[in-house]
Protein backbone atom coordinates (compact mmCIF):
# COMPACT_ATOMS: atom_id res chain seq x y z
CA UNK A 1 0.00 0.00 0.00
CA UNK A 2 2.78 2.41 0.84
CA UNK A 3 4.75 1.79 -2.82
CA UNK A 4 1.66 2.55 -4.63
CA UNK A 5 0.24 5.59 -2.67
CA UNK A 6 3.98 7.18 -3.02
CA UNK A 7 4.09 6.60 -6.11
CA UNK A 8 0.87 7.78 -7.14
CA UNK A 9 1.82 10.86 -5.34
CA UNK A 10 5.22 11.00 -6.98
CA UNK A 11 2.97 10.81 -10.55
CA UNK A 12 0.03 13.37 -9.62
CA UNK A 13 2.57 15.95 -8.72
CA UNK A 14 4.49 15.02 -12.18
CA UNK A 15 1.21 15.47 -13.27
CA UNK A 16 0.75 19.07 -11.76
CA UNK A 17 4.18 20.51 -12.59
CA UNK A 18 4.31 20.20 -16.16
CA UNK A 19 1.13 20.77 -16.65
CA UNK A 20 1.41 24.61 -17.50
CA UNK A 21 4.32 23.72 -19.98
CA UNK A 22 1.52 21.40 -22.06
CA UNK A 23 -1.65 22.43 -24.50
CA UNK A 24 -4.69 23.44 -22.25
CA UNK A 25 -6.63 20.48 -24.49
CA UNK A 26 -5.51 17.35 -24.95
CA UNK A 27 -3.85 16.40 -28.03
CA UNK A 28 -5.87 14.32 -31.06
CA UNK A 29 -3.02 11.55 -30.36
CA UNK A 30 -3.94 11.84 -26.19
CA UNK A 31 -7.70 11.40 -27.12
CA UNK A 32 -7.09 8.80 -29.77
CA UNK A 33 -4.84 6.93 -27.12
CA UNK A 34 -7.50 6.97 -24.90
CA UNK A 35 -8.68 3.42 -27.42
CA UNK A 36 -6.38 1.39 -25.68
CA UNK A 37 -9.04 1.37 -22.45
CA UNK A 38 -11.32 -0.29 -24.77
CA UNK A 39 -10.59 -4.05 -23.87
CA UNK A 40 -12.16 -6.85 -22.78
CA UNK A 41 -12.69 -6.35 -18.63
CA UNK A 42 -9.77 -8.90 -17.55
CA UNK A 43 -10.84 -12.56 -16.39
CA UNK A 44 -7.98 -12.16 -13.88
CA UNK A 45 -6.62 -9.60 -11.40
CA UNK A 46 -4.32 -6.95 -12.44
CA UNK A 47 -1.68 -5.29 -10.11
CA UNK A 48 -2.11 -2.38 -8.28
CA UNK A 49 0.76 -0.27 -10.07
CA UNK A 50 0.07 -1.33 -13.12
CA UNK A 51 -3.32 -0.13 -13.14
CA UNK A 52 -2.27 3.01 -11.64
CA UNK A 53 0.16 3.04 -14.72
CA UNK A 54 -2.06 2.42 -17.40
CA UNK A 55 -4.13 4.94 -15.63
CA UNK A 56 -1.07 7.73 -15.71
CA UNK A 57 0.01 7.03 -18.93
CA UNK A 58 -3.11 6.98 -20.84
CA UNK A 59 -5.04 9.35 -19.35
CA UNK A 60 -3.14 11.68 -17.72
CA UNK A 61 -2.56 13.75 -21.11
CA UNK A 62 -6.40 12.85 -21.88
CA UNK A 63 -6.69 15.36 -19.29
CA UNK A 64 -7.89 18.90 -20.16
CA UNK A 65 -5.43 21.03 -18.02
CA UNK A 66 -8.15 22.83 -15.92
CA UNK A 67 -6.01 22.40 -13.01
CA UNK A 68 -3.73 24.82 -14.12
CA UNK A 69 -3.02 28.51 -14.34
CA UNK A 70 -4.47 29.75 -17.86
CA UNK A 71 -7.31 28.08 -17.84
CA UNK A 72 -10.04 30.47 -18.54
CA UNK A 73 -13.42 28.21 -19.49
CA UNK A 74 -16.83 27.84 -17.90
CA UNK A 75 -15.97 28.96 -14.55
CA UNK A 76 -13.69 26.19 -13.12
CA UNK A 77 -11.06 27.09 -10.08
CA UNK A 78 -7.86 25.06 -9.87
CA UNK A 79 -7.28 23.03 -6.84
CA UNK A 80 -5.36 24.34 -4.09
CA UNK A 81 -2.40 22.24 -2.68
CA UNK A 82 -3.86 22.20 0.50
CA UNK A 83 -7.22 21.11 -0.57
CA UNK A 84 -5.70 18.20 -2.78
CA UNK A 85 -3.48 17.31 -0.24
CA UNK A 86 -7.05 17.37 2.36
CA UNK A 87 -8.81 14.88 -0.41
CA UNK A 88 -6.48 12.53 -0.48
CA UNK A 89 -6.27 12.06 3.04
CA UNK A 90 -9.73 11.84 3.26
CA UNK A 91 -9.32 9.33 0.68
CA UNK A 92 -7.63 7.12 2.73
CA UNK A 93 -10.18 7.34 5.54
CA UNK A 94 -13.24 6.03 3.51
CA UNK A 95 -15.34 7.81 5.63
CA UNK A 96 -19.03 7.72 5.11
CA UNK A 97 -20.10 11.08 5.93
CA UNK A 98 -24.52 10.65 6.02
CA UNK A 99 -23.59 10.10 10.06
CA UNK A 100 -22.30 11.10 12.84
CA UNK A 101 -21.86 7.33 13.96
CA UNK A 102 -20.21 6.94 11.10
CA UNK A 103 -17.59 9.55 10.95
CA UNK A 104 -17.37 11.97 13.80
CA UNK A 105 -14.66 14.02 11.67
CA UNK A 106 -16.54 14.38 8.94
CA UNK A 107 -19.86 15.27 10.50
CA UNK A 108 -17.66 17.69 12.94
CA UNK A 109 -15.78 19.67 9.83
CA UNK A 110 -19.27 19.89 8.66
CA UNK A 111 -20.10 22.18 11.13
CA UNK A 112 -17.01 23.84 11.05
CA UNK A 113 -16.98 24.35 8.01
CA UNK A 114 -20.47 25.91 7.61
CA UNK A 115 -20.18 28.06 10.11
CA UNK A 116 -17.16 29.64 8.38
CA UNK A 117 -18.97 29.65 5.43
CA UNK A 118 -22.13 31.43 6.38
CA UNK A 119 -19.99 33.53 8.47
CA UNK A 120 -17.72 34.71 5.12
CA UNK A 121 -21.05 34.97 3.01
CA UNK A 122 -22.36 37.40 5.53
CA UNK A 123 -25.35 35.04 6.17
CA UNK A 124 -27.26 34.27 9.51
CA UNK A 125 -25.31 32.08 11.75
CA UNK A 126 -28.29 29.89 12.78
CA UNK A 127 -29.11 28.85 8.84
CA UNK A 128 -29.07 25.11 8.00
CA UNK A 129 -26.73 24.18 5.26
CA UNK A 130 -25.62 20.94 3.63
CA UNK A 131 -22.66 19.41 1.44
CA UNK A 132 -23.65 18.40 -1.95
CA UNK A 133 -21.99 17.58 -5.47
CA UNK A 134 -22.02 21.30 -6.56
CA UNK A 135 -24.43 24.37 -7.35
CA UNK A 136 -27.38 22.22 -9.25
CA UNK A 137 -27.69 19.79 -6.67
CA UNK A 138 -27.46 23.06 -3.98
CA UNK A 139 -30.53 24.55 -5.71
CA UNK A 140 -32.36 21.70 -5.78
CA UNK A 141 -32.08 21.31 -1.89
CA UNK A 142 -32.63 24.32 -1.20
CA UNK A 143 -36.02 24.57 -3.44
CA UNK A 144 -36.86 21.17 -1.95
CA UNK A 145 -36.77 23.20 1.64
CA UNK A 146 -38.53 26.13 -0.24
CA UNK A 147 -41.18 23.54 -1.25
CA UNK A 148 -41.65 22.10 2.13
CA UNK A 149 -42.07 25.38 3.53
CA UNK A 150 -44.40 26.94 1.20
CA UNK A 151 -46.53 23.96 0.98
CA UNK A 152 -46.86 23.46 4.88
CA UNK A 153 -47.99 27.26 4.96
CA UNK A 154 -51.47 25.82 3.06
CA UNK A 155 -51.13 22.67 5.26
CA UNK A 156 -50.00 20.53 2.75
CA UNK A 157 -47.63 17.77 3.04
CA UNK A 158 -45.44 17.62 0.11
CA UNK A 159 -43.39 14.94 1.45
CA UNK A 160 -45.98 12.20 2.08
CA UNK A 161 -48.56 13.49 -0.70
CA UNK A 162 -46.44 15.04 -3.61
CA UNK A 163 -47.68 17.74 -5.74
CA UNK A 164 -50.79 16.05 -7.07
CA UNK A 165 -53.73 18.09 -5.61
CA UNK A 166 -51.18 20.67 -4.24
CA UNK A 167 -52.00 24.44 -4.47
CA UNK A 168 -49.87 25.43 -7.21
CA UNK A 169 -46.58 27.12 -6.78
CA UNK A 170 -45.74 30.52 -9.03
CA UNK A 171 -41.52 30.60 -9.49
CA UNK A 172 -40.47 33.34 -10.93
CA UNK A 173 -36.82 33.71 -12.15
CA UNK A 174 -34.56 35.91 -14.45
CA UNK A 175 -34.64 36.19 -18.09
CA UNK A 176 -30.90 34.64 -17.90
CA UNK A 177 -31.59 32.39 -15.09
CA UNK A 178 -28.80 29.19 -15.15
CA UNK A 179 -30.00 25.95 -16.69
CA UNK A 180 -28.95 24.06 -13.53
CA UNK A 181 -31.83 25.76 -11.73
CA UNK A 182 -34.35 25.18 -14.39
CA UNK A 183 -33.26 21.50 -13.69
CA UNK A 184 -33.45 21.68 -10.38
CA UNK A 185 -36.77 23.05 -10.73
CA UNK A 186 -38.01 20.32 -13.68
CA UNK A 187 -36.10 17.63 -10.87
CA UNK A 188 -39.00 18.94 -8.52
CA UNK A 189 -42.60 18.42 -9.92
CA UNK A 190 -42.56 22.39 -10.81
CA UNK A 191 -41.47 22.28 -14.37
CA UNK A 192 -38.80 24.22 -16.09
CA UNK A 193 -41.51 26.21 -18.24
CA UNK A 194 -44.11 26.93 -15.60
CA UNK A 195 -42.20 29.46 -14.74
CA UNK A 196 -42.48 33.41 -14.67
CA UNK A 197 -39.69 34.95 -16.33
CA UNK A 198 -38.51 38.34 -15.08
CA UNK A 199 -36.78 40.14 -18.23
CA UNK A 200 -33.29 41.57 -18.18
CA UNK A 201 -31.26 44.73 -18.65
CA UNK A 202 -28.64 44.62 -20.90
CA UNK A 203 -25.99 42.63 -17.91
CA UNK A 204 -28.51 40.02 -17.57
CA UNK A 205 -29.45 41.67 -14.14
CA UNK A 206 -33.74 40.99 -13.18
CA UNK A 207 -35.22 44.22 -14.27
CA UNK A 208 -36.83 45.66 -11.40
CA UNK A 209 -39.41 47.93 -13.42
CA UNK A 210 -40.53 44.70 -14.63
CA UNK A 211 -40.62 42.45 -11.81
CA UNK A 212 -44.27 40.97 -11.26
CA UNK A 213 -46.55 41.54 -8.43
CA UNK A 214 -45.88 38.77 -5.85
CA UNK A 215 -48.78 36.64 -4.56
CA UNK A 216 -48.35 33.87 -2.11
CA UNK A 217 -47.77 30.82 -2.53
CA UNK A 218 -44.29 32.00 -4.68
CA UNK A 219 -40.80 30.65 -4.91
CA UNK A 220 -38.14 33.72 -6.59
CA UNK A 221 -35.06 32.90 -7.45
CA UNK A 222 -32.44 35.40 -7.36
CA UNK A 223 -28.75 35.04 -9.56
CA UNK A 224 -25.77 36.55 -8.30
CA UNK A 225 -23.25 36.21 -10.37
CA UNK A 226 -24.86 35.62 -14.10
CA UNK A 227 -23.03 33.10 -15.77
CA UNK A 228 -21.71 34.95 -18.55
CA UNK A 229 -21.00 38.69 -17.04
CA UNK A 230 -20.93 38.16 -13.43
CA UNK A 231 -23.62 40.17 -13.11
CA UNK A 232 -26.01 40.31 -9.82
CA UNK A 233 -29.73 40.61 -9.63
CA UNK A 234 -30.57 43.71 -7.04
CA UNK A 235 -31.06 41.24 -4.31
CA UNK A 236 -32.51 44.33 -1.92
CA UNK A 237 -35.01 45.25 -3.69
CA UNK A 238 -35.95 41.89 -4.96
CA UNK A 239 -35.90 40.66 -1.69
CA UNK A 240 -38.55 43.07 -0.05
CA UNK A 241 -41.02 42.81 -2.93
CA UNK A 242 -40.95 39.36 -2.48
CA UNK A 243 -41.46 39.07 1.19
CA UNK A 244 -43.66 41.80 1.23
CA UNK A 245 -46.06 39.19 -0.85
CA UNK A 246 -45.12 36.16 1.47
CA UNK A 247 -42.76 34.76 -1.22
CA UNK A 248 -39.72 32.60 -0.83
CA UNK A 249 -36.29 33.72 -2.30
CA UNK A 250 -34.04 31.79 -3.03
CA UNK A 251 -30.47 32.48 -4.52
CA UNK A 252 -28.42 31.12 -6.98
CA UNK A 253 -24.65 31.91 -6.43
CA UNK A 254 -22.63 29.56 -7.58
CA UNK A 255 -19.55 31.82 -7.94
CA UNK A 256 -20.93 35.24 -7.55
CA UNK A 257 -21.91 34.50 -3.25
CA UNK A 258 -17.85 34.48 -3.34
CA UNK A 259 -17.41 38.36 -3.68
CA UNK A 260 -18.99 38.62 -0.07
CA UNK A 261 -15.60 36.87 0.88
CA UNK A 262 -13.49 40.34 -0.22
CA UNK A 263 -14.30 43.65 1.66
CA UNK A 264 -13.79 45.67 -2.19
CA UNK A 265 -16.45 43.21 -3.28
CA UNK A 266 -18.71 42.68 -0.54
CA UNK A 267 -21.03 45.37 -2.43
CA UNK A 268 -22.03 43.41 -4.94
CA UNK A 269 -23.73 40.79 -2.85
CA UNK A 270 -25.65 43.69 -0.94
CA UNK A 271 -29.12 42.09 0.02
CA UNK A 272 -28.86 39.06 -0.47
CA UNK A 273 -28.70 37.66 3.35
CA UNK A 274 -32.24 38.85 2.93
CA UNK A 275 -33.15 35.67 1.16
CA UNK A 276 -34.05 32.25 2.16
CA UNK A 277 -31.69 29.80 0.29
CA UNK A 278 -28.93 30.10 -0.95
CA UNK A 279 -26.86 27.93 -3.22
CA UNK A 280 -22.92 27.53 -4.12
CA UNK A 281 -19.95 26.00 -5.28
CA UNK A 282 -16.95 25.16 -3.67
CA UNK A 283 -15.17 23.64 -6.50
CA UNK A 284 -15.38 26.58 -8.86
CA UNK A 285 -13.96 29.62 -6.70
CA UNK A 286 -13.01 28.04 -3.47
CA UNK A 287 -10.91 25.70 -6.09
CA UNK A 288 -11.51 22.52 -3.88
CA UNK A 289 -11.30 19.56 -5.84
CA UNK A 290 -14.27 18.30 -8.00
CA UNK A 291 -17.25 17.51 -6.94
CA UNK A 292 -18.05 20.32 -4.09
CA UNK A 293 -21.28 22.56 -3.59
CA UNK A 294 -22.81 23.96 -0.93
CA UNK A 295 -26.72 24.55 0.37
CA UNK A 296 -27.65 27.04 2.89
CA UNK A 297 -31.29 27.65 4.35
CA UNK A 298 -32.36 29.74 6.94
CA UNK A 299 -34.84 28.10 8.66
CA UNK A 300 -32.50 25.00 9.43
CA UNK A 301 -36.05 23.16 9.89
CA UNK A 302 -37.64 23.75 7.01
CA UNK A 303 -34.08 21.81 4.70
CA UNK A 304 -34.24 18.64 7.52
CA UNK A 305 -38.00 18.52 6.91
CA UNK A 306 -37.38 18.35 3.05
CA UNK A 307 -34.35 15.81 3.19
CA UNK A 308 -35.37 13.51 6.24
CA UNK A 309 -35.40 9.68 5.87
CA UNK A 310 -35.92 7.25 8.69
CA UNK A 311 -35.18 3.85 9.29
CA UNK A 312 -34.61 1.84 13.13
CA UNK A 313 -30.80 1.00 11.27
CA UNK A 314 -30.39 4.48 10.58
CA UNK A 315 -29.13 5.61 14.57
CA UNK A 316 -29.57 9.08 14.77
CA UNK A 317 -27.38 10.80 18.12
CA UNK A 318 -27.99 14.58 19.76
CA UNK A 319 -25.79 16.42 17.30
CA UNK A 320 -26.21 17.42 13.60
CA UNK A 321 -26.84 14.77 11.44
CA UNK A 322 -25.09 15.53 7.96
CA UNK A 323 -27.72 13.36 6.24
CA UNK A 324 -30.68 14.94 7.17
CA UNK A 325 -29.53 18.23 5.08
CA UNK A 326 -28.77 16.59 1.60
CA UNK A 327 -30.81 14.63 -0.63
CA UNK A 328 -27.95 11.76 -0.23
CA UNK A 329 -27.16 9.25 2.60
CA UNK A 330 -23.94 7.35 1.62
CA UNK A 331 -21.72 10.25 0.21
CA UNK A 332 -18.35 11.59 0.77
CA UNK A 333 -16.29 14.01 3.01
CA UNK A 334 -16.91 17.06 0.81
CA UNK A 335 -16.50 19.44 3.72
CA UNK A 336 -12.96 18.23 4.87
CA UNK A 337 -11.70 20.08 1.57
CA UNK A 338 -13.33 22.93 1.97
CA UNK A 339 -12.35 22.97 5.83
CA UNK A 340 -8.74 22.68 4.26
CA UNK A 341 -9.06 25.46 1.83
CA UNK A 342 -10.47 28.00 4.40
CA UNK A 343 -7.81 27.14 7.15
CA UNK A 344 -5.24 26.91 4.68
CA UNK A 345 -6.48 30.51 2.89
CA UNK A 346 -7.56 32.34 6.27
CA UNK A 347 -10.01 35.41 5.52
CA UNK A 348 -6.92 37.25 4.08
CA UNK A 349 -6.11 34.75 1.75
CA UNK A 350 -9.61 34.27 0.68
CA UNK A 351 -9.61 37.72 -0.21
CA UNK A 352 -6.67 38.05 -2.27
CA UNK A 353 -7.99 34.87 -4.30
CA UNK A 354 -11.54 36.33 -5.50
CA UNK A 355 -10.08 40.46 -5.73
CA UNK A 356 -6.47 38.75 -7.70
CA UNK A 357 -9.21 37.07 -10.40
CA UNK A 358 -11.49 40.11 -10.92
CA UNK A 359 -8.53 42.48 -10.76
CA UNK A 360 -7.31 39.57 -13.74
CA UNK A 361 -10.69 39.51 -15.60
CA UNK A 362 -10.21 43.48 -15.62
CA UNK A 363 -6.72 43.68 -17.21
CA UNK A 364 -8.18 41.29 -19.77
CA UNK A 365 -11.07 43.79 -20.53
CA UNK A 366 -8.98 46.96 -20.48
CA UNK A 367 -6.29 45.07 -22.72
CA UNK A 368 -8.50 43.81 -24.92
CA UNK A 369 -10.82 47.29 -25.42
CA UNK A 370 -7.30 48.92 -25.89
CA UNK A 371 -6.73 46.63 -29.03
CA UNK A 372 -10.20 47.54 -30.52
CA UNK A 373 -12.29 44.80 -29.30
CA UNK A 374 -15.56 45.20 -27.90
CA UNK A 375 -15.70 44.21 -24.47
CA UNK A 376 -19.44 42.89 -24.35
CA UNK A 377 -20.19 43.24 -20.25
CA UNK A 378 -19.55 45.58 -17.33
CA UNK A 379 -16.65 43.58 -15.77
CA UNK A 380 -17.29 43.87 -12.04
CA UNK A 381 -16.31 40.29 -11.60
CA UNK A 382 -14.08 37.75 -12.83
CA UNK A 383 -16.32 36.97 -16.02
CA UNK A 384 -14.90 39.13 -19.53
CA UNK A 385 -16.90 38.55 -22.55
CA UNK A 386 -15.58 39.60 -25.70
CA UNK A 387 -16.56 39.80 -29.76
CA UNK A 388 -14.29 39.87 -32.42
CA UNK A 389 -16.21 42.06 -34.91
CA UNK A 390 -18.72 39.60 -36.14
CA UNK A 391 -20.04 36.23 -35.20
CA UNK A 392 -17.96 34.35 -37.51
CA UNK A 393 -14.54 35.67 -36.90
CA UNK A 394 -15.58 35.34 -33.03
CA UNK A 395 -16.14 31.86 -33.67
CA UNK A 396 -12.77 31.21 -35.60
CA UNK A 397 -10.69 33.15 -32.76
CA UNK A 398 -11.95 30.95 -30.16
CA UNK A 399 -10.97 28.04 -32.32
CA UNK A 400 -7.65 29.02 -33.22
CA UNK A 401 -6.74 30.19 -29.55
CA UNK A 402 -7.95 26.39 -28.30
CA UNK A 403 -5.89 25.30 -30.95
CA UNK A 404 -3.08 27.42 -30.03
CA UNK A 405 -2.98 25.85 -26.44
CA UNK A 406 -1.57 29.02 -24.75
CA UNK A 407 -5.09 29.59 -22.78
CA UNK A 408 -8.11 27.99 -23.14
CA UNK A 409 -11.63 30.24 -23.46
CA UNK A 410 -14.80 28.63 -24.67
CA UNK A 411 -17.60 30.76 -26.44
CA UNK A 412 -20.97 31.64 -25.90
CA UNK A 413 -24.01 33.69 -27.47
CA UNK A 414 -24.65 37.01 -25.33
CA UNK A 415 -27.72 39.06 -26.33
CA UNK A 416 -27.76 36.80 -29.89
CA UNK A 417 -24.34 37.53 -30.73
CA UNK A 418 -21.20 35.20 -30.58
CA UNK A 419 -18.68 36.54 -27.94
CA UNK A 420 -15.81 34.41 -26.61
CA UNK A 421 -15.79 34.30 -22.23
CA UNK A 422 -12.88 34.72 -20.26
CA UNK A 423 -13.65 33.40 -16.51
CA UNK A 424 -10.82 34.02 -14.40
CA UNK A 425 -11.17 31.63 -11.30
CA UNK A 426 -7.92 29.70 -10.42
CA UNK A 427 -5.35 30.66 -7.01
CA UNK A 428 -2.73 29.78 -9.41
CA UNK A 429 -3.20 31.87 -11.98
CA UNK A 430 -0.89 35.04 -12.22
CA UNK A 431 -0.11 37.89 -13.68
CA UNK A 432 2.46 36.66 -16.03
CA UNK A 433 0.03 34.33 -16.77
CA UNK A 434 -2.55 37.32 -17.55
CA UNK A 435 0.05 39.14 -19.91
CA UNK A 436 0.73 35.96 -21.76
CA UNK A 437 -2.72 34.67 -22.58
CA UNK A 438 -3.83 38.12 -23.25
CA UNK A 439 -0.69 38.45 -26.03
CA UNK A 440 -1.89 34.97 -27.13
CA UNK A 441 -4.90 36.70 -27.69
CA UNK A 442 -4.68 39.74 -29.31
CA UNK A 443 -2.10 37.91 -31.88
CA UNK A 444 -4.51 35.18 -33.02
CA UNK A 445 -7.63 37.80 -33.31
CA UNK A 446 -4.90 40.21 -35.53
CA UNK A 447 -4.41 37.10 -37.54
CA UNK A 448 -7.66 36.16 -37.79
CA UNK A 449 -8.82 39.82 -38.61
CA UNK A 450 -6.56 40.05 -41.47
CA UNK A 451 -7.73 36.88 -43.19
C1 LIG B 1 -21.92 26.66 -12.46
C2 LIG B 1 -23.23 27.23 -12.11
C3 LIG B 1 -24.28 26.41 -11.69
C4 LIG B 1 -24.19 24.91 -11.69
O1 LIG B 1 -23.19 24.47 -10.85
P1 LIG B 1 -22.63 22.97 -10.88
O2 LIG B 1 -21.58 23.01 -9.86
O3 LIG B 1 -22.11 22.76 -12.27
O4 LIG B 1 -23.73 22.06 -10.56
C5 LIG B 1 -25.45 27.02 -11.29
N1 LIG B 1 -25.61 28.34 -11.34
C6 LIG B 1 -24.64 29.18 -11.76
C7 LIG B 1 -24.87 30.65 -11.77
C8 LIG B 1 -23.42 28.64 -12.16
O5 LIG B 1 -22.43 29.45 -12.56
Amino acid sequence: MRELLKATAERASLYLETLDDRSLAPTIEAVERLKNFDVPMPEQPTDPARVLKMLDELGSAATVASAGRRYFGFVVGGVLPAALAANWLAGAWDQCAGLYTLSPVAAHLEEVALKWLLDVFGLPAEAGGGFVTGATMANFTCLAAARHAILAKSGWDVEAQGLFGAPPITVVVGEHVHVSLLKALSLLGFGCERVVRVPADPQGRMRLDLFPQITEPTIVCVQAGEVNTGAFDPATEICARAHQGGAWVHVDGAFGLWAAASPALAHLTTGLHNADSWATDAHKWLNVPYDSGIAMVRDPRHLTAAMTANAAYLVHVDKREPNLHVPEMSRRARAVEIWAALMNLGRSGLADLIERNCRYATRFAEGLSAAGWSVLNEVALNQVLVSFHDDDATRRVIAALQADGTCWCGGTVWRGSAAMRISVSSWATTEEDIERSLAAILRIAKAEAQR
